[in-house]
């Protein structure tokens, strides 16, 4: 008698933590809301057929880390583009969240002016944390705008070091100090791990060789990476490609090729240049680089984690 209540007290236990581990894997995800490079598309300036669609507007690269169950999201950069993804994160959720964090990855322009919407301008925000590397918040400590969010507590200026992990609910979110043209901060990617899965985002880098970690080995680490594919090859713009340096699309399947499918296939490209031929669904080499496993972040996927 005795043993199957027990049995049927585990049964209940199980069922119960099944549901819970099924409810969260459902309530944490990742939102892809901007694949652009920082000038977005259209891009100012060009007359180009990449430009001229209105109707293939895309904004600058960003993620939502969405946490239903705390009714909460975070974002990883404030783009320009960032009153339009607003509303793309609140179209693709079924209940209501309100925008937690935000993790600034560096000072280009593409990474963090969205903050100015936060002010009196624009939403007028409350206390909201940003999240900032040593030297980034005194680059917005010392300049204005930037300076009177903080002033009027639109927002919330919060420390953050490379290789140490961040716990926000259901997130934990590590900073990686990546090697980039720095003039104005210094430069990271993050790690985000939910419940179940995990993620790298590293829209901006100067080239691989220069990190001191191995591209290869940080994917295995998680599920899904979201990396840097601005450029596909050299020659890609009008001006010398190693003033403005990225690992070209080329060069990193170059480094990943050796890889199983099942790493390969956790490679998704972001933060494109409006020049890139990749864009273009029906490229070739995009398609043939599907074939190979890799991923084209594409605004509206949403991943479980
Ligand atoms: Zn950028
Ligand atoms: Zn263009
Ligand atoms: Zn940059």
């Amino acid at each position: 008698m005795g043993s199957i209540v027990t049995s049927k007290k585990w049964r209940l236990v199980a069922l119960l933590s099944s549901v819970t581990f099924f409810a969260t894997a459902q309530e944490t995800s990742l939102l892809v809301i901007g694949i652009m490079q920082d000038g977005g598309r259209p891009q100012m300036g060009c007359l180009k057929s990449c430009c001229k669609d209105m109707r293939q507007r895309e904004f600058v690269s960003s993620i939502a880390l969405i946490d239903s169950a705390n009714q909460v999201y975070h974002l990883l950069d404030a783009t320009p583009d960032i009153a339009s993804q607003f509303q793309l994160i609140n179209q693709s959720l079924s209940a209501t969240c309100k925008l937690g964090s935000i993790f600034l990855t560096h000072a280009h322009v593409g990474h963090y002016t969205g903050l100015q919407f936060l002010g009196r301008e624009s939403m007028n925000a409350s206390h909201v944390p940003v999240y900032t590397m040593p030297r980034m918040e005194r680059f917005l400590t010392d300049n204005g705008p930037w300076s009177q969010l903080i002033r009027l507590n639109n927002i919330q200026l919060k420390a953050q070091h490379t290789d140490q992990p961040i716990q926000l609910g259901n997130f934990q979110i590590t900073p990686l100090l990546v090697p980039h043209r720095d003039e104005f901060s210094e430069t990271v990617g993050y790690r985000v791990k939910g419940p179940r899965k995990s993620f790298l985002f590293i829209p901006d880098i100067d080239k691989w060789e220069r990190w001191e970690r191995s591209l290869a080995a940080e994917i295995q680490k998680v599920d899904y990476a979201f990396i840097d594919g601005t450029f596909f090859a050299d020659g890609e713009v009008n001006r010398p490609m190693r003033e403005i340096p990225h690992p070209f699309i080329s060069e990193t399947i170059a480094l990943l090729d050796s890889l199983p499918r099942t790493i390969r296939e956790r490679v998704y490209f972001t933060h494109f240049n409006h020049t890139n031929p990749l864009l273009n669904p029906t490229n070739p080499d995009r398609i043939s680089l599907e074939k190979a496993g890799y991923h084209f972040a594409t605004t509206g996927t949403r991943l479980a984690l």
